[in-house]
């Protein structure tokens, strides 16, 4: 299999709603149209697979999460012909697009869930789960503790309780049905049909999570790997990126033999992250990077550092949550369900650049595909006047405009709100000013993200902790192919020195690749680094390049493709999936 098949093992994932994105027509919500005309932005910004939260015909009671049309785009969007055309110009980029498959569950405006409540004889009824009275020990806990009492909601017109793993407006699938299954594929064939090369399994985790009645013939993941297998016969290339946050023992199952979730977002790493960020620590990272194994040959670590949900802090201990709390979410507002945080990066790390950074650093260099959320590259914050996760989903901030730029429409017409007031208001934070500024926080990304693909080694490479003197140091390198990049962190705010184990590589040359300087490693192979507050370098060693230049040594034509370092070769080949490559 080619490099470009498993493309999802390296992809830079960039999440976008559209209802916030760009208001193309003045009606106040974000449209396709909009996204569309916004493409040479996320082009320039390096990103190739955008994952675009969920546009279907819906309440919209639960940020599109909460489907009544599988097969439409919402009115407020666009329709299907600008969805097309969105999905054509992305193509062209060198975008990738993911859409969400939100089958946990439906919207209770579903016509399913209509049929179900209205007739107990409906074929419809058993795509929902249903009991006559709820077990006194549900096993189950809401997922909204606050917001929904039980999972088990009365229901008049049918004279039932049913079962719903998340808002009581949104009943839960029965995926033990197969006639659910063969909606599930018929909804996934229609989608890559059209062209999407990926889906994110909204809720990948809970799909599988007995309820009630509905039980389960055999293995629950053969209902993912039967979808998978469905994907992966109509189109071999595609991409699912689940969200399945289980406990450490059984997030891996997920992968399954290779045959289930390609990608899984890092819930894990995310909570450790924060962790380290909090307590200025190395170690809570190195025990993560232990506790999950790199993806290894079955699939691939979506590490992320905020997506448009809380924080969620639920693996960490109940002390561990209170120190990340204390430090990035000091104030009761800030928190939500008892488990996480509602902000977004830059006000968490109070706006400082140096930090901001240094996340980000982190985000791009930890083995796995990056996966980014809409603003966090200008450094947007939250409306915390707004209702729990709400918070995070402010418009995006293109300019000083009126409206941010996001929109022409009356102020009290838009979708969301713009954040006007303090350091991290429209006026303060924009694409526009950023795009003017060499120094910007967004050129920065631009330039780590290009230097990030010009580095394969780190979606493909093998994972090795280097021994650090220093426990807010944290040191990591990969390989891949003879190549080879040592990455060094220092979380805390003071300057660190720190001397580095790297055998085997005495002699040989560093090169900085965001600095663009050389280092000689001492013959001895102890390298001793002085690392500035918060400093992050990426080191590739650059004696292996020379040795693969040997032709005795450079038989294999994927090593002499990738990951060189230089800009030259690696900017027009085929691995840093310029433009065109995508489907
Ligand atoms: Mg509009």
């Amino acid at each position: 299999m080619g490099i470009s098949d498993q493309w999802w093992r390296d992809a830079i994932i960039y999440g976008v709603d559209v209802g916030t994105f760009l208001d193309s027509n003045g009606d106040g919500s974000g449209d396709f149209a909009g996204l569309t005309s916004r493409l040479d932005y996320l082009q320039g910004l390096g990103v190739n697979c955008l994952w675009v939260l969920p546009f279907f015909p819906g309440p919209d009671r639960d940020n599109g999460y909460d489907v009544s049309d599988y097969y439409g785009v919402d009115r407020r969007f666009g329709d299907p012909g600008d969805f097309v055309e969105f999905l054509r110009e992305a193509g062209s980029r060198g975008m990738r697009v993911m859409v969400d498959l939100v089958v946990e569950h439906t919207s209770d405006q579903h016509p399913w869930f209509q049929a179900a409540r209205a007739d107990p004889n409906s074929r419809y009824r058993d795509y929902y789960v249903w009991v006559d009275e709820p077990p006194e020990n549900p096993d189950y806990q809401p997922i909204f503790p606050g917001v929904e009492e039980s999972v088990w909601h009365w229901d008049q017109a049918a004279g039932q309780y049913y079962f719903h793993t998340f808002y009581h407006h949104q009943p839960s699938l029965n995926h033990a049905n197969p006639r659910v299954r063969e909606e599930v594929k018929r909804i996934m064939g229609f989608w890559l049909q059209l062209g999407v090369a990926a889906f994110r399994v909204d809720a990948a985790s809970h799909m599988l999570e007995p309820k009630g009645s509905m039980d389960f013939p055999g293995d629950p993941h053969a209902v993912l790997r039967e979808y998978r297998q469905f994907a992966a016969v109509r189109e071999g290339r595609v991409a699912m990126m689940g969200e399945s946050d289980v406990p450490p023992h059984q997030v891996a199952d997920f992968f399954g033999d290779g045959d289930e979730l390609n990608l899984l977002m890092n819930f894990l790493l995310n909570n450790y992250l924060f962790l380290a960020l909090a307590r200025e620590s190395a170690e809570p990272l190195r025990h993560a990077l232990q506790l999950v194994p790199p993806g290894s040959g079955k699939g691939q670590w979506a590490n992320f550092l905020r997506n448009l949900d809380e924080v969620d802090l639920e693996r960490l201990t109940g002390a561990e949550r209170e120190e990340v709390y204390r430090r990035f979410a000091p104030r009761e507002e800030m928190r939500v369900y008892g488990r996480g945080i509602r902000r977004r990066l830059a006000p968490m790390l109070g706006g400082d650049r140096k930090r901001m950074e240094q996340a980000f650093s982190l985000l791009f260099t930890l083995p796995g595909a990056p996966l980014l959320v809409y603003g966090d590259e200008i450094g947007m914050g939250e409306d915390l006047s707004r209702p729990e996760r709400e918070s995070v989903r402010t418009v995006m901030q293109w300019s000083d405009d009126r409206n941010a730029g996001f929109s022409t429409a009356e102020e009290g017409a838009l979708v969301a709100p713009v954040v006007t007031r303090g350091q991290f208001g429209y006026r303060k934070v924009n694409v526009a000013d950023q795009e003017r500024n060499g120094d910007s926080f967004l050129r920065w990304m631009q330039n780590a993200i290009r230097t990030r693909r010009e580095c394969p080694e780190f979606g493909w490479g093998t994972l090795t902790l280097l021994e650090s003197t220093n426990p807010a140091v944290l040191a990591h390198r990969v390989d891949w192919n003879q190549n080879g990049i040592v990455v060094v962190h220092n979380l805390a705010a003071a300057p660190a020195e720190v001397s580095l184990e790297l055998e085997g590589n005495g002699g040989e040359w560093l090169e900085d690749l965001l600095r663009r300087e050389r280092l000689k490693i001492p013959r001895s192979g102890r390298l001793s680094l002085r690392m500035e507050g918060y400093g992050y370098r990426w080191l590739r060693l650059a004696g292996m390049r020379s040795r693969r230049a040997n032709p005795s040594a450079g038989a294999d034509r994927g090593a002499s493709r990738s990951g060189s370092g230089s800009r030259g070769r690696s900017g027009g080949g085929g691995l840093s999936g310029s433009g065109g490559e995508a489907r």
